[in-house]
């Protein structure tokens, strides 16, 4: 496992070339996707294309950017041009864009080196990577096991090594969970604090792009990099960056912790959580029971929107100007319907049925506008806590890695983001961290979630707690690329 700083080590001391290093992870990447299905489309040229580029400016004596030679994964619904972007669906399969989403401009310029695009769960709807029409991404730690989801190809690739970071998308947990099952650290940002021009819409007031990485170092560095107002994407502001502010120091600091969130959390689960808390405490943190109410309203009001959004979102795969399209049909209408009916796979579709319900003229008030005014209720009870403390320390998720083909009703699914889902209703920040194991061995994820443009608060933990264990919750497979 290596970091970003390991990787600018061996440029700038020149052991070895930034083509060598693509070849390496471009390779790596190849071998180990065959059992775990990480990457739906692995870019070496690209890869060995920007890797040249950095070596040039290595020989010129030109200095580099902080992410310059980097190998990293993309998720599948960030907008590549020229390269194809599936978004995990049959209805994207054969999709090029024309146009590059700004992270992607942003890695782009720092020189950072595309290993490929991560798996996901079909337009990002799913909590285990089996949605994906190219077949879930298994999990590094236990392939037994799913990576999570929805960004749980990028998941699998940053923890078996054959990327040092990845980009992902969360509009429900989904770079949270899947960090947290495969044992790194993944970071939701503040909504608007990074562009989502690009960006293969879900949920559009929920969606962020945010890093998966295997130190919160890196973490911090890459939302540097791709943090930026973006005219493009109006509810962008960007952010001031955070890694000149990490010190590590918790002394003095607040930690909510919301007794509803630990309830009826099984025992491994908890304690590797009573475990994080205490070591903060010790670190000079104060522990406060504090009160989340509304936690018990998050999943529907989660529920209702995003498929509200996502049913309007997805409008726009008609056949007609781009995606997968029937080959015979009838009418118009039929035609429709028979691109959509073969090209969306059956939880993306349950949830454009659900949300045309909950928005059509009858239900409206009874679903959307109620969900509407839980939301305000939700962002309400967080400005409060967040009010009193620095910082609200929860589980990432009430489980572990699932085994594949679990096979739980989709409620049961749904189920299982309860403890990510409020924290996108309110737009704040959170990161899940290793913080233990389970019974199995698995790793179980601790969520710090922060006030609005509070990531250097909750990085700044994450990091404290990180030293203070020598990173030893970070445990990673003896796969892909050894340096
Ligand atoms: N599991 C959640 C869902 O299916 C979250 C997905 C996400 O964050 N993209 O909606």
């Amino acid at each position: 496992m290596t970091t970003i700083a390991g990787i600018r080590k061996l440029l700038t001391t020149k052991q070895a070339s930034c083509v060598e290093l693509a070849r390496q992870y471009s390779d790596a990447a190849a071998r180990e996707n065959a059992l775990l299905k990480a990457y739906i489309t692995l870019t070496p040229d690209e890869a060995l294309y920007a890797a040249a580029e950095v070596d040039a400016k290595i020989a010129r004596g030109e200095t580099l950017p902080p992410l310059a030679g980097v190998p990293f994964v993309l998720k599948d619904n960030i907008s590549t041009a020229g390269l194809r972007t599936t978004c995990g669906s049959k209805m994207l399969e054969s999709y090029v864009p024309f146009y590059d989403a700004a992270v992607w401009e942003s890695l782009k310029a720092q020189g950072c080196v595309i290993v490929g695009k991560g798996n996901m769960d079909e337009f990002a709807m799913g909590s285990t990577n089996e949605t994906s029409y190219f077949g879930g991404a298994r999990n590094p730690q236990n392939t037994e096991r799913v990576a999570g989801g929805s960004s749980g190809g990028v998941a699998a690739a940053v923890a078996s090594g054959t990327a040092v970071f990845g980009i992902g998308s969360d509009t429900g947990g989904s770079i949270r969970q899947p960090a947290s099952f495969c044992g790194i650290v993944g970071l939701k940002p503040t909504y608007g604090a990074v562009s989502r021009h690009g960006l293969i819409a879900y949920a559009s007031s929920l969606d962020q792009i945010g890093p998966l990485t295997t130190s919160v170092e890196d973490a911090a560095a890459v939302f540097d990099a791709i943090s930026a107002r973006d005219a493009r994407d109006m509810t962008s502001h960007g952010s001031e960056p955070v890694s000149p502010k990490l010190t590590g120091d918790v002394r003095g600091l607040k930690v909510g912790i919301a007794r509803e969130f630990y309830e009826s959390l099984p025992d491994d689960i908890a304690s590797a959580l009573d475990f994080t808390a205490k070591t903060l405490e010790k670190l000079g943190a104060t522990l406060v029971p504090v009160e989340f109410p509304m936690l018990k309203h998050a999943l529907p009001t989660y529920y209702i929107l995003a498929c509200a959004e996502a049913s309007s979102n997805l409008g726009r795969y008609d056949g007609l100007r781009y995606g997968h399209r029937a080959e015979s049909f009838g009418s118009l209408d039929e035609f429709i319907k028979k691109t959509r009916s073969e090209g969306f796979g059956a939880e993306v579709q349950r949830r454009i049925l659900l949300g045309t319900y909950v928005l059509s003229a009858g239900y409206y008030d009874a679903y959307y506008n109620k969900a509407q005014l839980l939301r305000r209720a939700i962002v309400n009870d967080f400005t409060r806590l967040l009010g009193e403390v620095d910082f609200l320390l929860t589980p990432t998720a009430p489980i572990t890695a699932l085994k594949f083909g679990a096979n739980l009703t989709p409620v049961e699914t749904y189920q299982t983001d309860i403890c990510t889902v409020p924290i996108n209703i309110a737009g704040v920040p959170a990161v899940s961290i290793p913080c233990g194991f389970d019974r199995d061995g698995l790793p179980v994820g601790a969520q710090l979630i922060g006030a609005k443009f509070g990531e250097a608060t909750i990085l700044n933990a994450a990091l404290a707690f990180e030293r203070e264990t020598a990173g030893s919750f970070i445990r990673l497979p003896d796969m892909g690329v050894k340096l």
